[in-house]
Order: structure tokens, then sequence, then C-alpha cells
């Protein structure tokens, strides 16, 4: 059972493959859909040399790949970093499509990453990487095929090379290539705040659903980048509580609550939250463990497995990262009663404005953060409303019921497309 447990957390592919199988179950999928549903249609990789600041040649490796495109063109983000794998970002593909599936966005899956430690490298090493790393994937990304975006260490500036890189290569400026971009390039306002903005409104739902008001409540946050930091701020201005936070380096705890903007100029000083004054420090993986009535892993997959299921404490656990729930451990929050909002519906506000940075681009006609917040406001209560009345439908956990809708959907489009030729 452990090594099962293990495997599943090293291997996202298998883990995502599992979730898709339970729903595909649900739905009686035919054994041709879910044999074209079930692995993406294309996979790139590409080795490549980058000139380091002292002279030295370092050849790096990236990907990627793209799910089903039958709703529209492959979208997902970058990411940086030495655990990137084909297989992980395989699985962070097909849940892009299920992701803007179940939000309604008319876009397919996509993820690409770089194996490197971002880390170690100077601005300069990063650029070029990056510029390299653009030109060898642009075989395949385009505004109308594959539009990238920031994941793990990957930020605006590194999605302002991509487009300079696309659009140099073109003779003109393409914005549309990539969203995430700064504001001066045809970035979209609210993109930043997105993800966390949509866990947010998510998480008000689930907390009506479970009668629990925010004022007061205890949260606790995995992971203290775009997507952590910007929720614990968020959270915090609803008059949540944030007790527990951690990175890489490990945990900080504060009964009483702590400052999230202060912890993260903590970090930006730093380099780690941990060591924050009046906070006790905590293993990397206790912030998981700890009381509180709302948990958000915004680290990385494989986090919340059969082995630490059982001693969480929150009652809604709201996915900011993607895949941080093994299949395992769902089974065992679900009995315990906790509410999982799925990563697939919780993080999907980042994806939304992503699309709305994009139609923004394509018409060269940009909105006011006012109504892209509302918009996407309406887009993420409408599908947590679908999610749960699938839930409550099928009495099961929110994670089958997003993915049923999900694939439903996907299966839909690339039924009534029909095969080629
Ligand atoms: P980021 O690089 O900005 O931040 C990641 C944070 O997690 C860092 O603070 C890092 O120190 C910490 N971290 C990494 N591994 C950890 C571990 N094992 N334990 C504790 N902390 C750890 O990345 P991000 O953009 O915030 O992405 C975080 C997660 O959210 C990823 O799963 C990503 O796919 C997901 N996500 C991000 C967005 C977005 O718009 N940024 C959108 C949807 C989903």
């Amino acid at each position: 059972m452990h090594d099962e447990v293990k495997s599943a957390a090293l291997n996202p592919y298998q883990m995502a493959v599992q979730q898709f199988e339970l729903a595909a179950d649900k739905l009686n999928l035919t054994e041709g859909m879910r044999e074209i549903l079930r692995q993406p249609k294309r996979e790139l990789i590409v080795h490549f040399p980058v000139r380091h600041d002292d002279g030295s040649i370092k050849v790096y490796t990236g990907y990627r790949v793209q799910h089903n495109v039958n709703r529209g063109p492959a979208k997902g983000g970058i990411r940086y970093s030495l655990d990137v794998t084909l297989d992980e970002v395989k699985a962070l593909a097909m849940w892009m499509a299920w992701k803007c599936a179940v939000v309604g966005i008319p876009y397919g899956g996509a993820k690409g990453g770089v194996i490197c430690d971002p880390k170690t490298m100077s601005p300069t090493e990063l650029e070029r990487m990056t510029r390299r790393y653009a030109t060898e994937i642009s075989i395949i990304i385009g505004p109308h095929g594959d539009i990238p975006a920031p994941d793990v260490n990957t930020n605006s500036q590194v999605m302002a090379w991509i487009m300079d890189t696309y659009s140099m290569h073109e003779g003109y400026s393409i914005p549309a290539v990539v969203t995430g971009k700064p504001l001066s390039i045809g970035g979209s306002e609210g993109r930043n705040d997105a993800t966390a903005t949509g866990v947010l409104f998510v998480t008000r739902q689930a907390a009506k659903r479970i009668n629990m008001p925010l004022q007061g409540a205890r949260v606790s946050v995995q992971g203290y980048g775009n997507a952590g930091a910007i929720a614990a701020r968020l959270f915090h201005n609803e008059g949540c509580k944030i007790v527990a936070v951690s990175d890489t380096r490990g945990g900080i705890y504060n009964e009483s609550g702590l400052d999230p903007a202060a912890v993260l100029r903590y970090k930006q000083e730093n380099g780690s939250v941990v060591g924050f004054p009046q906070s006790q420090r905590m293993g990397i993986q206790d912030v998981l463990e700890v009381p509180c009535d709302i948990l958000i892993p915004a680290a990385t997959e494989g986090v919340i497995t059969a082995a630490n299921a059982d001693r969480v404490q929150a009652r809604i656990i709201s996915e900011a990262a993607n895949g941080p729930t093994t299949p395992e451990a769902d089974e065992i929050l679900f009995k315990k009663g906790i509410v999982v909002i799925p990563d697939i519906l919780a993080n999907a506000g980042g994806v939304t404005v992503s699309y709305f940075e994009w139609v923004q681009d394509l018409q060269s006609f940009f909105w006011g953060v006012e109504e892209i917040t509302q918009k996407l406001e309406v887009i993420m209560n409408r599908a947590f409303a679908s999610v749960a009345e699938k839930a409550d439908q099928y009495s099961c956990d929110m994670r089958l019921a997003a993915n049923m809708l999900a694939i439903s959907r996907v299966a839909e489009a690339t039924q009534i497309r029909g095969i080629y030729p």
C-alpha cells in the first residue's frame, strides 16, 4: 500500500490517469474515447545548448505537451524546476484540458517545463535559456495553436522574453502568444492575482455550503509564491486568520495569525518565510496538519497522501496547486467529511483571466480590473455551482464531480467533431 501511494505521489501522470478512469467509469465512456482522452495529443522533447556567463555551455532538456484540443487551442503554463519530468508535464497538460472545460472556456490543455534550477542561474542565463527554449518549442506554440503562461518558477518577465522571441521570428509583435505578460506589452489587469482570487471565490461558496463564516476562519497555506502568497493576502483581507505558511525551506506557525504582507517582505529580504519574527518554526509538511479551517496547498503535486490525509484537520481544502492530493488521500478526506475543492476548479481563476488576456490581445482592446474581476466571479461561481450540483447528484466528492463535468464536455467536443479523416 505504501509503495502504491509513493508511486502515485512520484508519478503525477499515473495519478491523473487514475482520476480520469474513475470519472470515465461513471460516465460510461467507450474504450475508444478513453484511449483518445487518457493520453496527450502531442509530446515535444527538446535538448538545447545555453551559453553560461563563464563561457561554458550547458545542455538543457525541455518539454511541451498538448492534451486534447477539440474545444480550442492548447493552453497551459511553463515551469522551471529540477523536478520537471515528461510524466509530470503530461499530467499537468491533462489537468489543464479538464480545467478549461470545467469553467467553460474554449481551450484544450497544455503544459511545458525545463529541467533546471533557476535559483542558481543569473538573469542573463535565464533569459538565454528561455529564448532558446521558446525557439525550440515555437514549432508548436502560437496565438492560435498553443498559448503558454507562467507556472512554478516562471513569471511575467519570462513570458515577456517568450513573447519577444516569438515576435522576433515572425517579424512583428504577437502579444497573444503568451499570457501572464507585463501590462506594458499586452498583459491583463488582474492576471497577477487571478489564481488566488478564483481560490477565494470558490472557497466562499464552499464555506457557505457548510455554514462556515470566513470571518475569523483559520487558514494554512503551503507554498508562498504567486498562488500561495496572494491567497494569504486575499484571505487575510476577507477576515480570515492566516495561522501557518511554508515554502521549500520549511513552515512557520502563529495561532494568533500572521501578517501576510509582512511575511512576504520577510521572504523577499531573506529568501524564505522561515525565521519570520513571532512565529514558531515547523517542518515542511506540518502546515498540512496544523489545526485550521481552510487548507490551501499552493506548492506542488502529491503532498496530501494516504500517509498524512488522516491527520488533516481542515474543514475545506482549496487546491491552489495542481495535483496536491493523491486518489487514496481523496478517499480518506471524503470519508472524514472534508470538502476538497479540486485543483481544476479551485485554481481555474488563473487560466480564466489568461483567457481574458488572450481575448484582449486578439482584439487589441483592453478592459478595466473591475470588469475582469466581475467576469471572473461569474465564471467561478457558475462552475462551482455546476460541480456542487453534480457532487450532490452522484453523492461523490467534488473532484469526481468536476472531472465528470469536464471530461463529458471534452468527450462531447471530440465526438461531435468526429475522427479525422
Ligand atoms: P511559484 O513558483 O510562484 O511558488 C511556488 C511556491 O511553493 C514557492 O514559495 C516555493 O518555495 C514553494 N514550494 C515548492 N515546493 C514546496 C514544498 N514541497 N513545500 C512547501 N513549499 C514548496 O509557483 P506558483 O505559480 O505559485 O504555483 C504554485 C502551484 O499553483 C503549482 O502547483 C501551480 O501549478 C499552481 N498554479 C499556479 C497558477 C498561477 O497562476 N501561478 C495557476 C494555477 C495553478
